[in-house]
């Protein structure tokens, strides 16, 4: 309500100051973005100037009344519109009315492999956070996943760099779509938790520009972004919120980026670096908001001419561009819409299209409710709720199906559904035998265990310990199978090690977290109303030790530096390199149905380098959805490579017995490698394997390709 009274009153003023100096171009949308921000720049004060550099709340900036520039609202986060906070401390502001749609983490969206589904839930979030009154949103997260164990690999899009830039994009370009900024973070190395506001980050400029940054990159350049956030760590000995090589030489000169860089949250640390090396709004300093180090510290440099005007004058302008873009200033902004049937349908889709089926021996999955007289579903996270959790992304939802919930709407008057915590933190009394008689009574168990947002596991702030199933579970999981072999096993969170029941049990479904919708979600996939069709992000390693990080010991760091000494062997690029075998493999994923892959066509073309052309069939007797994807392997690289590497992809839908062709255009950038000794992008001339299946590891088709000539590539 009193949100609402806000509104009223800014588009009051708004249209005041609007019929009071109808000839201002900065006001009139008609005019070119630019010449509407060179306009108003000229109108500021030095001190309103730097009142747009800095917060004035947790969470805002602060309005310049006189020329109509509101207040500017930004708020967390990637998975939906975060509770309002302060405005002065981290605590809630106690308000009824910032509840939201809660859509699954970051890694769920990532296994979709769906970016039609990425723009929707951006399109979701962006209606949701202009009827919440926000202007920039601070998300999609896209640091990459390095180690199993980084504490925000749940809010991230998994391992590979193509698949979190086309993922990113798609959500970014929904969400803007909406008149609302996104800001994606956290630019760039923030790949664990440890140690993380000042952990120093080296890592070789191939990796940096092959591995980390192509995220980014692609949020820049193909989704637009209007907001990048900094990260807290450090690289090469300077702060990332005001880092020169990635600031002002990578995303702003190479990169063309014309939106502002934002500090992560008390990731500001020097006004000499953040005046000049390309930060454009400092947020969260954990000091008074005159005092913050782009506030009085940067006006008094600015007036001893310690540092240049021009320099103050591209930040506003930065800041005026990204209002502008996103109209905060024009009458017909987009008004947004909250929680709609669309926006639970979105959540639910995410979530249904993000779950992966890891194991189903003897068609255990999809269960036939019709055949059951009891089921017995065991495990804490059954009823856990978890949108709320991990920190700064959890969400204050407007309700959240847990996954007891959803199988009792689902088969509840027909089959007898019984419920047994069977471990909890810190253990207690007799939990275990209990399960276990559950499910020794039950004619089929659905264990729901894994992680749980709880700091350690899957939460902002810290990294896991291990790789482990914690609260015992690896032993209840043996004796659940022991009393009823037909029991399907359901984690929820990030992965962990399965080595001592995988082969026990029939049935294995990965969830991570999924949203308001999960339960819902879990009961479809579980009862065959929905076919699965997620493909994992992230490699799955049998044990800890596998990941790249750990068996080369450069995890987390010592005396603050970590060093990422696998280079570019992240993921599956160290398994496939290296011969070692996961447990899971990067872009595996099973269906209720089967596919076959046929006809492989490499069709040469003149803009693009070629366009791979083959044939999917659904050759089961169900519909389903299967990701094509496209690696590359190069035979004589100048510079090693990895075994092979992700450079398309395709999510095709297809009724049993179907078939469609599916083609996947290449240009020169998916052949080119950065060659750091020239320091730019090249493509060889060289023959490359191009391999075409259902998961890194399952590619049935594969050609040769001879490209014809270097190339340097932007
Ligand atoms: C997190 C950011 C978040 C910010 C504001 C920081 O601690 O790293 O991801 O957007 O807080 O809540």
């Amino acid at each position: 309500m009193c949100q609402k009274i806000l509104f009223l009153i800014a588009s009051i003023f708004l249209a005041i100051s609007r019929s009071m100096a109808a000839d201002l171009p900065y006001l009139d949308p008609k005019v070119p973005i630019d010449t509407r921000v060179e306009d108003l720049l000229g109108r500021l004060t030095l001190e309103e100037k730097i009142s747009l550099l800095h917060a004035d709340s947790k969470f805002t900036t602060a309005a310049i009344p006189r020329l109509g520039i509101p207040r500017r609202w930004l708020d967390d986060g990637p998975h939906g519109v975060r509770e309002d906070i302060g405005p002065d401390t981290w605590a809630p502001a106690g308000r009824t009315d910032d509840f939201s749609t809660a859509m699954p983490s970051g890694i769920c969206l990532g296994s979709t492999w769906n970016p039609d589904l990425g723009f929707k839930e951006g399109e979701a979030l962006g209606q949701e956070a202009r009827w919440r009154g926000k202007d920039i949103m601070l998300g999609p997260g896209v640091n990459i996943l390095r180690t199993p164990l980084c504490g925000r690999n749940f809010e991230y899009l998994g391992e590979d760099p193509y698949l979190s830039g086309v993922m990113c994009s798609a959500y970014i370009r929904g969400e803007q779509s909406m008149d609302v900024s996104s800001c994606v973070k956290h630019f760039a190395l923030n790949n664990q938790e440890y140690e993380r506001g000042s952990i120093n980050v080296e890592v070789d400029e191939r990796a940096l520009r092959e591995i980390y940054l192509p995220a980014f990159k692609a949020a820049v350049q193909s989704g637009g972004v209007w907001c990048v956030m900094g990260a807290y760590n450090q690289l090469r000995n300077q702060h990332c919120c005001h880092n020169f090589h990635l600031l002002s030489q990578i995303l702003k000169e190479e990169w063309g980026f014309r939106g502002l860089v934002m500090s992560d949250w008390d990731g500001t640390h020097d006004t000499g670096q953040a005046a000049l090396n390309g930060l454009d709004l400092e947020m969260g300093t954990d000091k008074p908001y005159a005092q913050y180090y782009l506030a009085q510290p940067y006006l008094d440099g600015l007036n001893s001419g310690a540092f240049p005007q021009a320099g103050l004058d591209e930040k506003v302008r930065r800041n005026l561009r990204v209002m502008l873009a996103t109209h905060v200033l024009d009458v017909d902004r987009k008004k947004g819409s909250l929680n709609t049937a669309a926006h639970q349908g979105v959540a639910r889709q995410v979530a249904e299209e993000g779950m992966v089926l890891l194991k189903n021996e003897n068609h255990t999955l999809p269960l036939k409710a019709g055949a059951l007289k009891t089921i017995a579903v065991i495990g804490e996270n059954a009823t856990r709720l978890q949108a709320h959790g991990g920190e700064s992304s959890g969400i204050k939802a407007f309700y959240e199906i847990n996954p007891l919930d959803g199988i009792v709407k689902r088969v509840g008057g027909n089959v007898n559904v019984i419920y047994s915590e069977g471990y909890r933190k810190g253990g207690g009394g007799d939990l275990a035998e209990r399960a276990v008689t559950a499910a020794r009574s039950a004619d089929a168990v659905v264990y729901i265990g894994g992680l749980n947002h709880d700091p350690g596991y899957d939460c902002e702030g810290s990294d896991r310990k291990d790789m482990k199933l914690p609260y015992g579970q690896d032993e209840l999981i043996q004796k659940i199978v022991a009393a009823n072999p037909k029991t399907v096993v359901v984690l929820v969170g990030t992965m962990v090690e399965m080595d001592r029941w995988l082969d026990k049990v029939p049935a294995l479904i990965q969830a991570w977290y999924p949203g308001m919708e999960g339960g819902n979600a879990l009961a479809r996939v579980l009862f065959g109303d929905a076919n699965p069709s997620g493909k994992l992000p992230a490699t799955f390693p049998k044990i800890l030790v596998d990941s790249p990080a750990h068996a080369l010991g450069s995890y987390p760091g010592t005396n603050g530096t970590v060093t990422y000494s696998e280079g570019l062997l992240v993921g599956y690029r160290w398994f496939d390199t290296k011969d070692i075998d996961p447990q899971f493999p990067f872009g595996f994923g099973l269906s209720y149905t089967t596919f076959k892959y046929s006809n492989l066509k490499l069709i040469p073309g003149t803009n693009l380098v070629v366009t791979a052309q083959f044939e999917v069939k659904n050759t089961g007797d169900l519909p389903g959805g299967e990701v094509a994807q496209l690696y590359i392997h190069q035979k004589k690289p100048g510079l090693p490579r990895p075994e092979r590497e992700l450079k398309g992809f395709q999510k095709v839908f297809l009724k049993a017995g179907e078939s469609k062709i599916v083609s996947i255009p290449l240009n020169t950038a998916a052949f080119a490698f950065y060659d750091d000794r020239r320091k730019s992008w090249v493509a060889e001339k060289d023959t490359f394997t191009i391999a075409v299946g259902g998961s890194s590891r399952n590619l049935p088709l594969r050609a040769d390709f001879q490209t014809a000539e270097n190339v340097g590539v932007q």
